[in-house]
């Protein structure tokens, strides 16, 4: 028996796109492809997804999401996993903000935290460690095999740190996710600032404090025998320097970017002021179109949200002072769209480059595919299908409940139009039919 038939797709898998039909049964994917529709008549549910497209379900392997400590009443994991499966996230790996996970039991903690909230399924990275001495091996028993650290502040571990916990984290089988720019150049950069608009935020976090970090932990990667994830890439020449190691290195090198590094420049700060404060910081035009180019080539290997949830209030402060409100931007429930809208429409990238990006290769990278980030018989029945309609993005039209996007008045191109998660319809037209709890933790084998 078929629980939900998809009809009339455009089906998007890693050859190409094809149009055809999606069956499934009891939370799983029972069956893909041109004639799936007349074999799967029986359906209890028919979804007309006639001239719309389908791929698997966004697989966000960095964002920011719960931290009691940090974020105000009101934004949990509940209130963003909403947010994430309205933009068509089914899955979400989660990083630490200010609330350190460098302990079993503090993992533990966040885990069953999550799991009472959770609205999609979520796997968790440690850290932010600073320590050397983190017990890996305890950690990675409770289910991840993902340590985060950083050479700048507010979480920078010294360079003794980062190599340490890359020697026990390689030897223990797991990968380290570095945030890369070089704090002695953001120190100095800073030194000879004094204003406190927003534009000048841009000139305390320069390009070369990203390149020097990035070229230095290949090196340290290199050295420890680790493999490597930099996270957040803002810059096309960040990706070459990325690049350089990713062709050569005896360790494997993942270099991800953020919607936010290909949507603006520093350019639009003048405009949107402290909607756009993020570390690193926006770059320049030159560095945008570059940067798009090593998505494009493979270069970059994954785009991720790296959504960072404030209220609106909060951001507003920063058009008098820029140094008050936290750096970060919200965008898991936009990054699908952007992509879609700026991406393919503008042909940047193909649907199958799309999948590969955000579906696909994040999924590998999280040690889920082929259950998440792909449409094939037997995997997770996880689906977001997208309307290409042309709108002006509004906050307001958002689950969102920060009430603000960095993204507001631009002109998209394409909406998430359903959401299917383990084959429920978890949201449509960004409005959430699914409760807390629904999601279950990932843990990597
Ligand atoms: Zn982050």
């Amino acid at each position: 028996m078929t629980d939900r038939l998809i009809e009339g797709a455009r089906i998007v898998s890693a050859t190409g796109v094809r149009e055809g039909a999606i069956a499934i049964a009891d939370g799983q994917i029972r069956a893909v492809g041109p004639d799936v529709a007349s074999e799967h008549g029986d359906a209890t549910d028919v979804i007309d997804a006639a001239g719309m497209v389908a791929l698997p379900g966004v697989v966000d392997v960095h964002n920011h999401l719960h931290d009691p400590e940090l974020f105000p009443e009101g934004i949990d994991f509940a209130s963003q996993t909403a947010s994430a499966a309205a933009g068509g996230v089914t899955t979400v790996v989660e990083l630490p903000t200010q609330t350190p996970i460098t302990t079993p039991e503090a993992f533990r903690k966040k885990r069953e935290a999550c799991a009472d909230l959770a609205h999609v399924d979520f796997g968790l990275v440690a850290g932010n460690v600073e320590a050397p001495d983190v017990d890996v091996e305890r950690i990675m028993a409770e289910g991840t095999r993902d340590f985060k650290t950083f050479t700048a502040e507010p979480y920078r571990a010294s360079d003794g740190a980062i190599v340490s916990l890359m020697e026990d984290v390689g030897n223990t089988g797991g990968k380290v996710r570095v945030h890369c720019e070089t704090q002695g150049i953001l120190d100095h950069a800073r030194e000879s600032i004094d204003g406190n608009t927003p534009d000048v935020y841009m000139d305390s976090r320069p390009l070369e404090a990203e390149l020097d970090a990035i070229n230095r932990m290949g090196w340290f990667a290199e050295y420890a025998d680790c493999p490597l994830h930099v996270v957040h890439v803002s810059s096309g020449s960040g990706a070459r320097e990325g690049g350089r190691f990713k062709s050569r290195a005896n360790v494997p090198v993942t270099l991800e970017t953020c919607p936010h590094y290909l949507a603006f420049s520093k350019d639009d700060v003048e405009e949107k002021g402290p909607f756009l404060k993020v570390n690193p910081s926006l770059k320049s035009p030159a560095e945008v179109d570059r940067l798009w180019d090593a998505v494009r080539d493979g270069t970059i290997d994954l785009v991720a949200s790296e959504h960072f949830p404030t209220y609106r209030d909060d951001r507003e402060r920063g058009w008098e002072n820029i140094w008050e409100p936290y750096a970060g931007l919200p965008s898991i429930e936009t990054m699908l769209e952007f992509l879609v809208s700026a991406g393919v429409h503008e042909d940047r990238l193909s649907w199958t480059r799309l999948r590969e990006l955000v579906c696909s290769r994040p999924a590998r990278e999280a040690g889920i595919y082929p259950c998440k980030g792909s449409l094939r018989e037997g995997t997770d029945a996880d689906v977001v299908l997208v309307r290409e309609e042309k709108f002006t993005v509004s906050a307001d039209d958002l689950q969102y409940v920060g009430g603000w996007t960095p993204y507001e008045g631009r002109e998209w191109s394409a909406r998430v139009d359903t959401v299917i998660a383990d084959g429920d319809i978890i949201a449509r037209d960004h409005e959430i039919d699914s409760s807390p709890g629904r999601g279950t933790f990932l843990a990597r084998p």
